[in-house]
């Protein structure tokens, strides 16, 4: 018999042993589980990381660390224990070996990027831009984007328990680094949410609010369940999803005694409303599913709420193959109980050509996952494209794969377009990264960036004579 070409079997969560470490050779069961302990022991920078490896980092890693922190790195260092210790499980950092392992490890892929990773040719397309969704172009008050009809992004705050050095929202989230400057909120964390629930209520059409960030963990609990009590108070809100990493990154803060008691009240009055509440997390590597997150997500599923979703991030290195992809939802969704839901291509920010697959790529992975895992659980492949929204891979209208631009439609208009009689005509695009063009696509994208040199060239000739 031949075998399939993907081989189920239910694996066993498992913790690893965090005492491998050398900096956390000493820290107790107690100390792992508290949340406190965790978010004061996050490694945020290269001396910490030292600290907790010991001499198992090797100089030659660590000089690549900080060259990208330098040159290349969209967001800063915070990646919390947790975290760290479902980097290259299987191995003590005295091991042979470990340097190469941790190089290809695909969490540290993404949370600990090396200017080794990233591509020297093309480290970003020339149409990549900071805020790649015109997120903030759509705000409705400041920090709620309306984009879609009935949703909205409530973006409550600029700050994550975790830093992810892909974020698409690396514009506002997180600390600047050396190349880039984060964008400010302009008014105070109070009166942006009043204003929030303001548009809200003045907008009956919205009925679906994603309550987002940043991370939700790094508001204090009792600020959040205000803002969603007072969202279930609002009689056209019917969904209400809640972002965070966290419950990857920091499950032990979902597993604190007054964040699961908040979410039993929240529950309780949004089931008595019926409105339906749900957490939606992003987890993009199966080795990241421990038994404390499944615990917490298990823990937030008792409190009532309606379900805890998964959306992750194709990324090269991390989650680019079948077989690690359908490993992630098989965690996810047999122990944990997540809901496999959505896989977004990474967006097209600055930097990020060594995460980014093409279209072709996503739409194969796509292919390839079908028929294992059951229907309600099978995860969408998702282009988000700008000024569009999401679309499934295989919705494009034309893709030109020679030089790497599929080209989209959409059906309703954005908060940027209601005075745009074509928008729903027009085709928007999305590109693929250079490096997987063949030579003459290459070549069309060397030529456009020697002509944009030059249109700049000749603009400041003309602003300096002028
Ligand atoms: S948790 Fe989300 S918002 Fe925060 S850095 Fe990661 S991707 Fe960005």
């Amino acid at each position: 018999m031949i075998d399939q070409p993907y081989a189920y079997r239910h694996r066993q969560l498992a913790e690893p042993d965090w005492r491998r470490l050398p900096g956390w050779a000493e820290v107790t069961a107690q100390q792992w589980a508290s949340a406190q302990w965790q978010r004061a022991h996050c490694v945020k920078n290269i001396r910490q990381l030292r600290q907790v490896i010991g001499d198992g980092l090797s100089e030659s890693f660590c000089a690549d660390l900080e060259r990208d922190q330098a040159e290349r790195a969209t967001m800063s260092m915070l990646v919390p224990p947790q975290m760290i210790n479902t980097m290259v499980p299987e191995l003590a950092p005295s091991d042979p070996g470990f340097t190469d392992a941790l190089y290809a490890d695909p969490v540290r892929r993404y949370m600990i990027p090396v200017f080794s990773d990233r591509r020297a040719d093309w480290p970003s397309h020339p149409e990549a831009s900071r805020d790649s969704l015109h997120e903030a172009e759509m705000w409705a008050v400041e920090g709620l984007t309306h984009r879609y009809p009935t949703k909205v992004l409530a973006e409550l705050l600029p700050t994550c328990p975790q830093y992810c050095g892909h974020c698409t929202r690396m514009d506002l989230v997180g600390n600047p680094t050396p190349i880039i400057d984060k964008h400010k909120f302009e008014t105070s964390r109070d009166d942006r949410l009043a204003a929030m629930l303001e548009y809200l209520r003045a907008n009956p059409g919205v009925r679906d609010v994603v309550v987002s960030g940043g991370d939700v963990a790094n508001l204090p609990w009792p600020r959040l369940e205000a803002f969603i009590a007072q969202l279930l108070d609002i009689e056209n809100i019917r969904d209400i999803r809640l972002a965070t990493k966290a419950l990857m990154g920091l499950p032990q803060y979902w597993l604190t005694d007054e964040v699961r008691a908040g979410m039993e009240r929240l529950a309780a009055t949004a089931r008595q409303r019926d409105v339906s509440i749900a957490i939606h997390t992003h987890v993009n590597s199966a080795q990241s599913v421990t038994p404390l997150v499944a615990d917490a997500a298990k823990a937030m599923l008792a409190t009532g709420i309606r379900d805890v979703r998964n959306q992750g991030v194709l990324l090269r290195g991390t989650n680019d193959k079948t077989e690690q992809i359908l490993d992630l939802c098989f965690a996810l969704l047999d122990d944990a109980k997540i809901m496999p839901y959505y896989f977004y291509m990474c967006d097209m920010i600055p930097n990020s050509e060594h995460w980014r697959l093409s279209l072709a790529e996503a739409q194969l992975l796509q292919h390839d996952i079908m028929g294992y895992l059951p229907g309600f659980a099978t995860p969408r492949f998702i282009c988000d494209v700008p000024y569009v929204g999401k679309r499934w891979v295989h919705q494009m209208a034309r893709y030109d794969e020679e030089l790497g631009i599929s080209y989209w439609t959409k059906n309703y208009r954005t908060g940027v377009e209601h005075d745009d009689a074509l928008a729903l005509e027009r085709e928007y695009e999305y590109y693929d990264p250079i490096h997987l063009l063949p030579e003459s696509g290459q070549a069309f994208w060397r030529e456009q960036v020697v002509a944009a040199k030059a249109v700049r060239a000749a603009t400041q000739a003309v602003g300096a004579t002028s």
